[in-house]
């Protein structure tokens, strides 16, 4: 078997994985909230001074974080399953690099066969009777920049071309930690991460990224 062009891609989850915001469902319809994370998707205000705003005013559960986990895995967006699957079969290791909730990436993950490894998310933390308590604040992903100082980190583990699949610039910032960065605009159209990326991807099929990884 001939080794494939990209060594590692890396996937962003909410909107670009997946149809759903998850910190948007976990607010149940919150206008502001989705205000929010759409502002700081954008681009129009920085990733931290968001964050841990929108978790304070919702306070989510560890019951409410477990279901956003089930709603998930109904939430993928089409092709999502095969164009992982035809990745790994190709062998390509895949990294999930998101600001989301870990304890709901993690079920996701493992869905799709991936290893618990794979998954860079940011952990929330709860009382013992399920309560929110925090997040944690040690994560890069819950900063400006993060994303690309995860890819940094997992790249330099071994050799090899990597390339970015996301919707957010929250995703664009880990272009230069990478060899091509692929906008997805299936979910949501961001205008920066349209006009930035190397390639931009508007079908509503994530199959629609394949011819550029293999
Ligand atoms: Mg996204």
């Amino acid at each position: 078997m001939t080794s494939p062009p990209f060594r590692f891609v890396f996937f962003d989850v909410d909107s670009t994985l997946v149809t759903i915001e998850g910190i948007d469902e976990l607010a149940d319809g919150n206008p502001e909230i989705a205000r929010l994370t759409a502002a700081a998707m954008n681009g129009d205000i920085p990733l931290d001074e968001v964050y841990g705003k929108r978790l304070e005013i919702i306070r989510p559960t560890r019951e409410r974080v477990e279901r956003l986990g089930e709603q998930y895995r109904t939430s993928l967006v089409t092709g999502a399953e095969e164009a992982i699957r035809t990745l790994q079969e190709a062998g390509v290791t895949i990294h999930l690099v998101t600001g989301g909730v870990e304890q709901a990436i993690l079920p996701l993950a493992r869905h799709l066969g991936l290893d618990d490894r794979a998954v860079h998310a940011v952990r929330l933390q709860f009382d013992q009777d399920g309560a929110y308590r925090d997040f944690d604040r040690r994560s890069f992903l819950a900063r400006p920049g993060g994303k690309e100082l995860v890819v940094r980190d997992a790249r330099a583990r071994s050799k090899g071309r990597a390339a970015f699949v996301g919707d957010g610039v929250s995703d664009l910032e880990a272009r230069a930690a990478v060899d091509l960065f692929i906008g997805f605009g299936g979910v949501a159209v961001r205008p920066r991460v349209k006009e930035t990326a190397d390639v931009y991807v508007a079908e509503r099929d994530l199959r629609a990224v394949l011819p550029h990884l293999l």
